[in-house]
Parts: C-alpha cells; structure tokens; sequence
C-alpha cells in the first residue's frame, strides 16, 4: 500500500496558501495552518509535526486524548484545538486537554467550559461558532445569538475570546461558500465594535476544499484535513491496495 506524504501535502498546502495571500494582497504569516488528524493515526500527525505542523485539530475529545498523549512533552510548541461538536459530558476533559475549543455554539456550553477552565493554570481559548444555514448543524444559528455567546464568553475570567470559526455549506456553488465565509467576516467587524476590550481577531474558515477562497475573505487559520492527510477512514477495514 502506497502512503500518503505528508511532508508533500503540507509543502504543496503552504505553497497554495503563499500564493492565495500573494493573489490578494495579504502576507503569509497573516494565515496559520492547521493539520486536522481526526481519524489518522498518531504517526500520521508526527508526520505533519516534522514536516512543520504545530496547531492540531481534532473534532473528538477521546480520540484526541489517545492520539496526543504525551504528545506535547515530546514535540513542544504543539497546539491543540476541539473542532467538532462537544457534548457536556465531555467537556471537562476538553477543558483539560485543549488549548482552544473552536466549536462553542451554546451559551450553556460556554458557561460550563467557564467553570471548568477555573482549573486551568492557563485560560482556555474559545472561538465562537457561527453556523452556515443550509444544512449545517453546528454553530450559532443568529448573529444575535452568537452577540449573546460573546457577553456570556466574556463573563469568565479563564476564558479567553479570539474570534470565530464557520464550517462553509457542503456545496460546490462556490458563490455559496464565499457568502458564508463573507460574513464571518462581517460578525466579527460587528463584534469588534460591540466588544472592543475582547481581542476577536481569529478567523477561523476555509478547510481542503476551499481554503483558497477563505483567504481571499481574510481568514487567518485554515483547517486542513484531506489535503495533508489524505482521506480519512471512517469505519470498515483498511485493505491497502491490491495484491500482485
Ligand atoms: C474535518 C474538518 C475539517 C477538515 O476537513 P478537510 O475537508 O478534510 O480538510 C475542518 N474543519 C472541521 C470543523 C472539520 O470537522
């Protein structure tokens, strides 16, 4: 069975993501590239660390805690953000394990991470959700829904605002995908003038399908999964290739 190279994705994303800044005018270390090793294994995100990966993204936080143990101390400057939705039940060990949680889409949820993250020497990092409408589920479903997950964020002294995350519709209409893209971009001018003491400068959007188009509308984090690590398995058996 043929691997997949992680040394080369990440090299091609990176040149993709230099060259989507150059096109519109931004500079490359505006935008920080996440490695989303959900479902690959923890010699593939070592992979991606030696080949220049520091922020992490997973969407499960037993999975996450698997895969990164010890993780940290062997390979410092690692960062490691939740992506997927996280359940109450979980929240404490997300609390323990992240150093951002960019899925919070509940005020509850947010006032539970508050609690939880009194524990922390550190204050956790929470980007706010905002959902795309059409299908999808997770994040905000209102921008005045989301203003209100912001006062609430900002009553907890060990949480700490950085912006905002959006999944774009799951659609090829690319005219789509810049709208919802859009207007994160547009919450977060709003929310800038609503909370100026809170720093919401995190834009997090853009994934392997459209990360070049989340940089056009001024993302400054892109989450990549595919892209580096090829296509994840999700359940059944891995037959690696066929036999001579
Ligand atoms: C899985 C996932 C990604 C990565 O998706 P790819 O298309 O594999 O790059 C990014 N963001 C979130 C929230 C995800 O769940």
């Amino acid at each position: 069975m043929s691997a997949v190279d992680i040394a080369g994705g990440v090299a091609a994303i990176q040149e993709r993501i230099g060259a989507a800044c150059a096109r519109c005018g931004r500079k490359i270390d505006e935008v920080r590239l996440m490695g989303v090793s959900k479902f690959h294994s923890r010699d593939a995100a070592e992979a991606a660390w030696d080949a220049g990966i520091r922020l992490f993204g997973e969407s499960r936080v037993q999975e996450a805690a698997e895969k990164f143990e010890g993780f940290r101390e062997e390979k410092p400057g690692t960062e490691l953000h939740l992506i997927g939705a996280l359940q109450r039940n979980k929240a404490k060990a997300a609390v323990s394990l992240f150093d951002c949680v960019e899925s919070a889409d509940r005020d509850e949820l947010i006032a539970e991470l508050g609690r939880l993250a009194a524990s922390r020497n550190t204050p956790l990092g929470v980007l706010l959700e905002l959902n795309a409408g059409e299908e999808s589920k997770s994040g905000y479903a209102s921008e005045d829904d989301l203003f209100r997950g912001a006062e609430t964020l900002l009553a907890w002294p060990n949480l700490e605002p950085r912006g905002l995350m959006i999944m774009a519709p799951y659609t090829t209409d690319t005219a789509l995908i810049r709208r919802a893209f859009r207007s994160l971009a547009s919450v977060q001018r709003k929310l800038e003038t609503r909370f100026p003491e809170a720093d919401w400068s995190c834009l997090s959007m853009g994934m392997s399908g459209d990360f070049e188009i989340a940089i056009e509308e001024g993302s400054t984090l892109v989450r990549v999964g595919t892209a580096i690590f090829g296509e994840r398995r999700t359940g059944g058996s891995l037959t690696g290739g066929s036999l001579p």
